[in-house]
């Protein structure tokens, strides 16, 4: 289950209104890409949706259940970040390990849940090794790694290969889509990059200045463009 519905929200930072009344469904399921400008409110969007901002008014539910007031930890949804956050000094499995160590989840689902997300992520063999002995790539997939093992009911990626090389990306776009594919989790994207929302998603959301200007499939979008904006920013080449 995963189904995120936003009603009415509204995020202001001060006097200023970054996101002005906004209503969107994501389906139980899908792979959503919010995509915009840089500064149009995709990180902010995300962040109100992972409970690590509060809204200003408006709410949000998750899977029919109101969840405004709910903490970040109890929204049961799995925040993958840029920058890789990983611990140093800890082990790929230890990093792996510690939401469920938080959790107070037994050792034996502990092994068993790393196990299967390391298979999963091809992260077997660097169990024992230490973040800083890894590629980005690598990093990128324990960071994946560690939201996995909390089977959450959506992951939410702010534009999680944008310290990656070119060729890396592609790869890594791969992975992630493949991931989708097997576990048919609700997943929100955020990115800038047009070719990856035409190329990864079910739906792409774009934004410009905290507003839905559009929503539809990457197909939809390149067909039907409801306006300039969104075909000026469809259309145009990375
Ligand atoms: P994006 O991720 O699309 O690049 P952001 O969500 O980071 O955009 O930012 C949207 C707008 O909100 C920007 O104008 C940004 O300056 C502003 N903003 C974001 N976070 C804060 C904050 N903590 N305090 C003040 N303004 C912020
Ligand atoms: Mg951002």
């Amino acid at each position: 289950m995963g189904q995120i519905q936003l009603n009415q929200v509204t995020k202001s930072f001060g006097d200023v209104q970054v996101i002005p009344p906004l209503d969107l469904t994501i389906e139980d399921g899908e792979f959503t890409v919010f995509v915009g400008p840089s500064g149009c409110g995709k990180s902010t969007l995300l962040r109100l949706i992972a409970g690590l901002e509060d809204i200003t008014s408006g709410h949000i539910a998750i899977d029919g259940t109101d969840a405004t007031d709910v903490p970040p930890a109890k929204r049961g949804l799995a925040m993958v970040f840029q920058s890789y956050a990983l611990y140093p000094h800890m082990s790929v499995r230890k990093n792996i390990a510690f939401p469920m160590r938080m959790a107070g989840i037994d050792q034996a689902e502990q092994n068993r849940r790393i196990d299967a997300a390391a298979k999963a992520l091809n992260l077997t063999d660097y169990l024992d090794r230490r973040p800083g002995q890894l590629s980005g790539g690598q990093r990128q997939r324990v960071a994946i790694g560690r939201a996995i093992v909390r089977e959450p009911a959506a992951f939410l990626f702010d534009e999680p290969l944008s310290n990656l090389d070119a060729a890396l990306r592609v790869g890594m776009r791969l992975e992630i889509s493949e991931m989708h594919e097997r576990l048919k989790t609700t997943m929100i994207y955020v990115t800038h990059d047009q070719v990856e929302a035409m190329t990864m998603a079910d739906k792409i959301v774009v934004l410009r200045a905290g507003i839905v200007e559009q929503v539809g499939s990457p197909l939809e979008l390149y067909q039907r463009p409801g306006n300039t904006f969104v075909a000026g920013f469809i259309g145009s080449p990375k």
